[in-house]
């Protein structure tokens, strides 16, 4: 059995316990701003809505067919009625129809006074204006009722809901056209790094390629957000130190990423302590084990590890959810499923594995998932053909192939 508590694994902050005490520091932002419809998609609710209307707003047809009064009708022989009007959509039949009388009705349109069921223009003949109808005909039926979907006064959708396309069609529908949504969170990122070339820049020697602020660029793309790329910088410590304090009087979070490690060209965590205050944990998760938290005043600070795998990982896992928090979103999960590994996996024990995997499904609705390749932290192209995690709980071992694993999709849509 492995020692669990070797010095490797010691001190290490399981995953929930760091998404614990960060969401117990953080509160929505306060502000908001009202919106039309046509901007509002993605953004959160800051109020509930209310109905302002019943809905449907009236009595209408849900079919093309006769409205009909049946008072005084015996329906168990075929019937005749005479046809004394329409009633379009959006043009309503202006009279009550009294017993025996019908008029031609449209889906949509509203049912006049007085008529109580609809019959589908199917099961009737028409001689001019006279109508026959079936025998034993089902009445009071296809009416959509006003208020059936909800009444005047009931909750339409709830606060710190996400606005979602549906979302729009129903509050459009509603007849309101206007939301009060929680203002976007002010978020800058910049890279940390002597070694950093900007992409399109020549690549000088020993230098890489900066890949973890076009990650974090479209990693919050979100309406919540509104997001500023300050660049890559070198591990300069009154650099970083004055390019964090100015941030910080501008922003209402900021992520770093690199340096945040503890090697001599580490310094997001002495200037940290210098300027704010800062919690540097090892998180027992793979990748991604160092991540630092704090604040400079009331700006919050996410200070992510260097290596690109390590930098989606922790966003995703740590970082993602307290912004979302921040911008009054609802708490959510990822959605996760079981699925049969076809490739034998190695691990560790001792800290939580988010490998990368690809997740299929076969006609039968069946979930297999194979590994995407190599797991290392630098390596983005296992990443990148990914189309999800597995995830190992951190006292699990190698496995071999054929297990039942947890994997966490990237997404909703995997290759058919
Ligand atoms: P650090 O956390 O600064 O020690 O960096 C760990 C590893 O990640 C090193 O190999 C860095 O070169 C690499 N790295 C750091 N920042 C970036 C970045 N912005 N883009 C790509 N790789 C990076
Ligand atoms: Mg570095």
């Amino acid at each position: 059995m492995t020692n669990l508590c070797n010095s490797k694994t010691q001190n290490l902050l399981p995953i929930e316990q760091a998404n614990a005490k960060i969401r117990n520091q953080l509160q929505a932002i306060t502000g908001n701003e009202k919106l039309s419809l046509n901007t509002a998609l993605g953004r959160t609710l800051q109020k509930s809505v209310l109905a302002r209307y019943n809905y449907p707003f009236n009595d209408v047809s849900s079919m093309d067919g006769y409205a009909l009064n049946t008072q005084g009708i015996n329906p168990i022989q075929p019937f005749q009625l005479t046809c004394c009007g329409t009633s379009w959509a959006g043009k309503p039949y202006p009279k009550t129809l009294s017993p025996n009388q019908c008029i031609r009705i449209f889906t949509g349109a509203v049912l006049p006074q007085g008529a109580d069921s609809i019959i589908i223009q199917e099961l009737v003949s028409v001689q001019e204006t006279t109508i026959t109808f079936p025998a034993n005909p089902t009445l009071y039926d296809n009416i959509r009722f006003s208020g059936e979907d909800y009444k005047k006064g009931d909750l339409l959708l709830p606060v710190h809901k996400k606005l979602t396309a549906v979302d729009l069609s129903f509050l459009a529908s509603a007849g309101i056209y206007e939301v009060s949504v929680y203002r976007q969170v002010n978020i800058a990122f910049f890279s940390t790094g002597d070694e950093l070339t900007t992409v399109g820049q020549p690549l000088g020697s020993g230098k890489v390629f900066d890949s973890n602020r076009h990650a974090l660029n479209g990693l919050l793309d979100d309406p919540c957000y509104n997001c500023t790329d300050l660049g890559r910088y070198a591990d300069h410590y009154e650099l970083l130190k004055k390019t964090l304090q100015d941030a910080a009087n501008q922003y209402d979070v900021l992520i770093t990423t690199g340096g945040a490690s503890v090697g001599d060209a580490d310094f997001i965590k002495d200037i940290m302590n210098e300027i704010g205050q800062i919690d540097f944990w090892k998180i027992a998760m793979k990748p991604g084990k160092p991540l630092a938290f704090g604040h400079i005043n009331s700006t919050l600070f996410f200070g992510l590890p260097g290596n690109p795998v390590s930098v989606i990982a922790t966003f995703q896992q740590i970082v993602e959810p307290a912004l979302k928090q921040l911008a009054g979103l609802s708490p959510t999960k990822r959605l996760q499923l079981k699925a049969q590994c076809l490739t034998a996996l190695k691990k560790t024990p001792g800290r939580k594995d988010f490998q990368r995997g690809i997740l299929k499904q076969n006609d039968n609705g069946d979930l297999t998932v194979i590994s995407s390749g190599q797991q290392g932290s630098h390596i983005l192209s296992s990443i990148s053909a990914a189309n999800c995690y597995i995830i190992l709980e951190a006292q699990c071992h190698s496995l071999p192939a054929g297990q039942w694993v947890t994997v966490e999709p990237f997404s909703c849509f995997i290759a058919e």
